[in-house]
């Protein structure tokens, strides 16, 4: 297991889903995370309760991502909450998980819904990251949680695929910004993950779901913790800007 024992962490949308499952599994290998939430409040703070009851340290922090003010509310609660359990407001690893998912044929699209989207999905984890490098020492790390569906075509999907394939391009780019400073910025792509929505227990779906992965199965979301559990810590110290495939084979085809 890797040890994230004295690091912190903020992770975005870590109320339930994947989120959840990152946060718990950073705060298992000994890091302090920040749970981040939008709107479910008792949701992120279960969350917390969970950890603590483990043993581990987190705390919540509330902000709406899309609206501009948004970081601002982000950064002054997480900050005021770093220095109140460590006296320092220094932030190890980064996990841009928060994201809003939806389909629209293409010709129904609208314009407000695709800049929301692009506002939630893409403009907000770039000014995530650009808060947050004051905060992350060498040797930091940024993980972007994307999507498999950058990888190949499904129509109804174009403006979230547009919207992670904007994300993977802040991957690419910060990973060399940020390289002599030794901060690896990564990205991580989940195929088809029971984030515990309602649609995974409809048997159809999940069956048609299952069937995009080589193992046939959706995702648990602890698999994709692994990853990023992986990607945090020193063993992964060697690998930047990589496209990390955990979509269970679906792109394989
Ligand atoms: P989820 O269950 O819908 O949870 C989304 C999380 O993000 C919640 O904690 C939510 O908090 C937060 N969030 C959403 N919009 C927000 C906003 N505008 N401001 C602040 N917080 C916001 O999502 P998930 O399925 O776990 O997915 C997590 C990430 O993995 C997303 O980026 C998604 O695109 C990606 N992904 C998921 C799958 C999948 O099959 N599940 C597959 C590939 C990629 P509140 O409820 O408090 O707003």
């Amino acid at each position: 297991m890797p040890n994230l024992t004295d690091k912190t962490a903020l992770v975005t949308g870590a109320s339930r889903g994947i989120g959840q499952a990152i946060a718990e599994r950073l705060a298992r290998a000994g890091a302090l995370v920040a749970v981040h939430y939008g709107t479910s409040a008792e949701a992120a703070e279960r969350v917390v309760a969970g950890i603590r009851a483990e043993g581990g340290r987190a705390f919540a922090v509330r902000a709406e991502l899309g609206p501009s003010e948004g970081v601002d509310t982000l950064f002054a609660g997480l900050e005021a909450q770093l220095e109140e359990h460590t006296g320092s407001s220094r932030l190890d690893i980064l996990v841009n998980n928060a994201g809003l998912m939806g389909t629209a044929q293409p010709e129904e699209i609208t314009g407000e819904w695709f800049d929301r989207m692009m506002a939630v999905n893409a403009k907000a984890p770039l000014f995530v990251i650009q808060r947050a490098l004051s905060l992350i020492p060498d040797h930091g790390r940024i993980i972007n949680i994307s999507s498999g569906l950058t990888r190949f075509a499904a129509p109804e999907q174009v403006t979230y695929a547009m919207t992670k394939g904007a994300l993977e391009q802040i991957t690419l780019h910060f990973a060399r910004h940020l390289g002599k400073r030794r901060i690896t910025v990564n990205t991580v792509a989940p195929g088809s993950t029971d984030n515990g929505s309602a649609l995974f227990r409809i048997p159809e779906v999940r069956e048609a779901m299952s069937q995009l992965s080589a193992f046939g199965e959706v995702a648990d979301p602890s698999a994709i913790a692994d990853v990023v559990a992986f990607l945090a810590s020193s063993d992964a110290r060697w690998i930047t800007g990589a496209f990390v495939d955990s979509s269970g084979g679906t792109l394989l085809g």
